[in-house]
């Protein structure tokens, strides 16, 4: 059985003394960001750098509470053959791994980090799967993962200010660390994000020998699924890729322009 990824369960526990977050016994260290707020009038200054750790560390947390396969597991070795001309993008390493988990899913973070649902690759053939993590390196190469972080921390910037006073450091709460830290790895994109990321799938594809309709496919897979009995599954990837058959009929025209 396998066993469901635990994302949802994740519950924030924070010191406000230490600036830490507490993930179930992990405990993230957010000094840095928590720093950069306080050092600034707004998160326009909350660098890549500071975002990129984060992600990291909230990264090395998911790859501590998922089951991550084994490398030389069939999923592994498929993601590696898939992925092997997909070093870095904009000059950041990417790494690769598979979490064994029902999900139909697949997400980036702002430190090259991709992680592929097992779920997700057994529904997907290989044209569409290269497709969809195209996609992801997409949002990395957009900075939607920043700005999706950027975002939370303004909103909580201005939570903050109310109680901060004279312009004094602003104190976050607990939930607040919590939010901050949810930004990473539950990133809602906007319509316009998914489309360059959509954008992003399809070159990835055509420039490595991949069918260019790769990622009509896929996107074309998740409506279809989306309707049948694995609806329940699908459900997270659709929450956060809205409007997915007019993403499809987009791209899918994009591949037929291509193909002229
Ligand atoms: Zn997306």
């Amino acid at each position: 059985m396998k066993q469901l990824l635990i994302i949802a369960a994740i519950l924030f526990v924070a010191s406000s003394a230490s600036a830490q977050i507490r993930i179930g016994k992990r405990t993230i260290n957010v000094e840095k960001a928590v720093q950069a707020a306080s050092d600034a009038a707004t998160a326009i200054t909350l660098s890549d750098e500071d975002v990129a750790e984060l992600c990291r560390e909230s990264i090395e947390w998911m790859d501590a509470n998922n089951p991550v396969a084994a490398p030389d597991s069939e999923y592994s070795s498929r993601l590696i053959r898939l992925t092997e001309n997909l070093k870095d993008v904009e000059g950041i390493p990417l790494n690769f791994k598979v979490y064994e988990v029902v999900d139909v899913n697949a997400f980036a973070c702002g430190d090259g980090s991709i992680r592929v649902f097992s779920g997700l690759m057994d529904l997907m053939d290989d044209d569409e799967l290269v497709a969809i993590i195209g996609h992801e390196i997409g949002h990395i190469a957009g900075h939607d993962v920043r700005d999706a972080m950027r975002t939370a921390y303004l909103a909580q910037a201005t939570r903050g200010a109310i109680s901060s006073t004279g312009g004094g450091l602003a104190k976050f709460t607990d939930s607040q660390l919590g939010d901050l830290a949810l930004a990473l790895t539950d990133a809602q994109f906007s319509q316009k994000q998914e489309f360059a990321a959509d954008d992003y799938g399809f070159k990835v594809c055509v420039e490595n020998g991949f069918n260019p309709y790769g990622m009509s496919s896929s996107l074309e897979k998740l409506v279809g699924l989306s309707q049948g009995a694995k609806a329940p599954i699908v459900q997270k990837m659709f929450s956060s890729h809205p409007d997915s058959a007019r993403r499809a009929a987009r791209i899918k025209e994009t591949a037929d322009n291509h193909q002229k």
